[in-house]
């Protein structure tokens, strides 16, 4: 994640001194328009609008592409539960899809999970690791499906040189304080579609209709919720944006690093990508669970086992395996046109991987041999042997 310090200070200092906080009443045309159209420049994308969070970003991209009251939504079992809660936040319901090694959506998986009521598909690029986007795109567009690209854990991170994010009929992205760009609060939406575009500015801001918006794909207005972000928010973006290459540039580096310190030392297995000479996120995958652990607790520094950060497995949503509503009659289970699946091995082959797997951080703030030192560390690991049997002696009593 790119730091935020000084120059984040200094950027909205005007911003306050100005009073035009907010992107309308007075505000138009301020940081928040200006990063709209950098990040569009910079991501090869049409059209950029900058929202509240990443869950907004979801739930605006969702609700614009259409998606509400018994569709299904196939989403991995492995992502923050935002996700998935933004599909309910729609209407629609979640179908929690396997994730293969490169710990992202299973392209074999998605085709058994389809059924005649399934409508989209949110590929989630988890922890810089990205989607297998060629087969996913090939799934959506034979089943006529949208395909709703969760970037919040990769901004920045290219497939095949698009950006994640672009590739699919809309993208979002988050700006929380864990993610590439990094200003608290703050998400975006991008999308090619002008049409979407527009139903995603009218569904982000209540009062659209009052702004005056000429260029609205002729989209009737409707009512939407608040979702906006501010100038504030604006005025950071604008200068984390310009840190956001630089850093990929310092991941891409101490991934190939550290990767082939790996695998020079025979040690952990790298595990597979989408998208190799681009890779900005690095996993090891062992035989055993017992492994995985034994490699994290060898590692404190910079090293978890998947699984241990238990939050982002389906197995522990809670409110949503519970499938509770906050209205007994606004709720998306009651819609459905079938009972959901959400027992805690509906996707029991995710858990097994996430298990035997760990993450490694590439540092990207601290100097390239430090990381280097700690993979050189990381390479010394040898798996547990597994246990060996060995016969009692018959001594032929
Ligand atoms: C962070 C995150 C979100 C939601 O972003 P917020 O800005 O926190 O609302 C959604 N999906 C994934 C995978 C995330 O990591």
């Amino acid at each position: 994640m790119a730091r935020v310090g000084l120059r984040e200070w200094l950027a909205i200092a005007p911003v306050i001194a100005s009073g035009r906080l907010s992107r309308y009443g007075g505000g138009e045309g301020g940081p928040l328009a200006r990063f709209e159209a950098d990040f569009s420049t910079s991501f090869g994308v049409r059209h950029t609008l900058a929202v509240c969070n990443g869950t907004a970003a979801l739930i605006a991209a969702l609700v614009s592409a259409g998606i509400g009251p018994s569709d299904e939504v196939l989403v991995p079992a492995y992502t923050w539960i935002a996700t998935a809660g933004a599909v309910l936040a729609t209407g629609a319901v979640p179908v929690l899809v396997d994730i293969d090694e490169t710990l992202t959506i299973d392209p074999l998986d998605i085709e058994r999970k389809i059924t005649p009521r399934t409508r989209a598909i949110i590929p989630v690029h988890m922890a810089n690791m990205v989607c297998d986007m060629d087969s996913i795109m090939g799934i959506a567009r034979r089943h006529g499906l949208v395909v709703v690209e969760d970037a919040c854990q990769a901004v920045g991170a290219s497939y095949k040189g698009r950006r994640v994010g672009t590739i699919g009929d809309a993208g979002a992205f988050s700006f929380n304080q864990f993610k590439n760009i990094s200003i608290g609060e703050g998400g975006a939406i991008v999308t090619n579609d002008d049409r979407l575009f527009a139903r995603a500015r009218m569904y982000h801001d209540i009062g659209s209709v009052f702004r005056g918006h000429l260029d609205n794909a002729n989209e009737p207005p409707f009512c939407g919720v608040n979702l906006k972000a501010s100038q504030i928010q604006g005025a950071m973006l604008n200068v984390q944006l310009g840190k956001l290459d630089p850093m990929i540039a310092r991941m891409r580096r101490r991934y190939d690093a550290m990767a082939a310190i790996l695998t020079a030392a025979r040690g952990p297995r790298v595990g597979p990508h989408n998208d190799r000479p681009n890779a900005i996120g690095l996993h090891v995958i062992f035989d055993t669970e017992k492994d995985a652990q034994a490699f994290a607790s060898e590692n404190p520094r910079g090293v978890h086992r998947v699984h241990d950060s238990s939050r982002h497995v389906y197995s522990f949503w809670q409110p949503i395996l519970q499938q509770r509503a906050a209205h007994p009659r606004m709720d998306p289970f009651v819609w459905a046109s079938r009972p959901m699946d959400y027992s805690q091995d509906v996707c029991a082959r995710s858990l097994e991987i996430l298990k035997r797997t760990c993450r490694i951080s590439l540092g990207e703030n601290y100097p390239l041999p430090v990381m280097t030192f700690l993979a050189r560390r990381m390479g010394r690991h040898r798996n547990v042997p597994a246990p060996v049997y060995v016969a009692t002696p018959d001594y032929g009593t």
